[in-house]
């Protein structure tokens, strides 16, 4: 895959750009790795200071990045500013607590390990590669880049290949915030070129999020070479409602939950299971609401819905939802692209789903919901859980009974309750089952890549 801007909402061809050829890979493995020797050595507070003067740079230049987000994967304008200034607050936020989520954690009573004081450290591993996707070009970066930096490491980002202008921006921010030279460094390289990056000694680590088949390269080298790895895959999201719930509230947010992104979120709500007694009442509402998205120029400030990001993407919901209807599904809205330039499609919901379809398991990265009508809890809570998925959930309830079954029973790493699962720097962010492991964000986030070092003194 060529590294290419492309502007999904036309077509053309913004930027190319040539991938690192292996001489300029180790330079910047070098200097990542002579960075991390002198970086890790700073304190908290010199780390906190820059971590702030880019937020600062950011926010200044909020405008002009989401600009270039939008050109090159097609979020709204308005989505792009959000997510610049969600980045400025997850970095303010790592600024401020990194070194109370890191401080060392003393043991109350050193004698019963017969010490006189013992206690564990964290410590930096060293250099982390983030192979990143294209759907949250800065926060998925800053998501990871903010704790790590924070907490001494060095960054290397390879960032999915149509999104290179957003990756040499973050280079960019970093180093004009004072870091030093090599403490974050962007790789132009093609997915094959990553082996080579993971398997070589001056790497610590990775990370990734994006899918499946990428989740399961990295961590398959990163198992041989013995090397930490957090992954962050796909997901299909369950919305349930049951009947005690504010319907009219919840298919509003239904939309949102669906739609948010171009509806390419691995935390967007993608299945929705709703009690038979709500179910006419939340269906008729949630498919008025998908319906009434204005789909068009991301740029355009009245946009609710610009392209999916690629042509490929676009292609793989089209084939989604044409397996479905060969197997009985009906289309309540929605189902057939535009035609014309760009990659847009629009809010589609489905119902009718059986087990036969492909979308009844497989994620739909677009805007394309399924609905489903189940008779009890018992049903509602089978269903959510029946995708080899585990990243959020989502349940509709005033009962408390219900909503400590959905707590206790739905297979996920997040559970949201009359709200749509959304990340926040102060909560743990990550999934189970094929939606990955590890955490990021909150004080379990910064850890992931530090070495708890076990201190005993005599
Ligand atoms: P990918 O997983 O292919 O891309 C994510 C990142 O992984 C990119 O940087 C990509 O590089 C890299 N990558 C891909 N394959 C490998 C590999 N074998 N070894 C090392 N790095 C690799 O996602 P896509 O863009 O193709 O999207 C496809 C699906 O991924 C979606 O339908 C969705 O299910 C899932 N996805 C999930 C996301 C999430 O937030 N969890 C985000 C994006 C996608 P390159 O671009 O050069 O191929």
């Amino acid at each position: 895959m060529a590294i290419q801007s492309v502007n999904p909402a036309t077509g053309a061809v913004v930027r190319t750009f040539d991938a690192l050829n292996g001489d300029e890979i180790e330079q910047r493995l070098a200097l990542a790795s002579a960075t991390a020797a002198v970086y890790r050595r700073t304190t908290f507070a010199e780390r906190a200071a820059l971590l702030r003067r880019a937020a600062d740079i950011l926010d200044a230049e909020r405008h002009e990045i989401a600009v270039t987000m939008t050109t090159e994967m097609g979020k709204t304008l308005r989505s792009a500013e959000a997510e610049a200034a969600k980045c400025a607050k997850g970095m303010r936020f790592y600024a401020e607590h990194a070194a109370a989520f890191l401080a060392d954690e003393t043991l109350a009573d050193p004698g019963s390990v017969g010490a006189s004081r013992a206690f564990g450290r964290y410590q930096p591993l060293g250099v982390v590669l983030a192979v990143m996707p294209w759907n949250f070009p800065l926060w998925q970066v800053v998501r990871f880049a903010a704790p790590a930096l924070m907490a001494g490491n060095v960054g290397l980002l390879k960032h999915a290949s149509n999104v290179p202008q957003c990756a040499l921006y973050l280079e960019d921010l970093f180093r004009r915030a004072g870091f030093p030279e090599g403490a974050f460094q962007t790789l132009l390289i093609g997915a094959g070129q990553v082996e080579a990056v993971l398997r070589d000694p001056r790497v610590a680590a990775a990370t990734v999020t994006g899918s499946e088949p990428a989740g399961q390269a990295v961590a398959s080298v990163c198992g041989q070479e013995i090397k930490k790895t957090v992954l962050e895959l796909g997901g299909s999201d369950p919305f349930v409602v049951m009947p005690s719930a504010d319907v009219a509230r919840a298919a509003e947010v239904a939309v949102t939950a669906r739609c948010q992104n171009n509806g390419q979120s691995c935390i967007a709500a993608k299945r929705f299971i709703v009690h038979e007694d709500v179910y006419e009442q939340f269906a008729e509402l949630f498919v008025a609401g998908m319906a009434a998205l204005k789909v068009g120029d991301p740029m355009d400030p009245s946009t609710d819905i610009g392209p999916l990001a690629t042509e490929g993407g676009r292609l793989d919901i089209e084939e989604l939802l044409a397996d479905a209807v060969k197997e009985g599904a009906s289309i309540l809205c929605g189902g057939t692209a535009p035609s014309g330039p760009g990659y847009f499609f629009p809010p589609t919901v489905v119902g009718d789903v059986t087990p036969a379809m492909r979308l009844h398991l497989e994620e739909a990265f677009g805007p394309l919901a399924t609905l489903y009508r189940v008779p009890d809890i018992d049903a509602a809570i089978e269903l959510a859980n029946v995708t080899s998925f585990g990243l959020g959930s989502n349940a509709w309830t005033t009962d408390p009974a219900e909503q400590e079954r959905f707590i206790s029973d739905l297979v996920a790493g997040a559970v949201f309750l009359n709200g749509m699962v959304s990340s926040h720097p102060e909560l743990p962010f990550g999934g189970v089952r094929r939606s990955g492991y590890g955490r990021e964000l909150s004080a379990v986030g910064i850890r992931e890549f530090c070495n708890l070092k076990t201190v005993w003194a005599g």
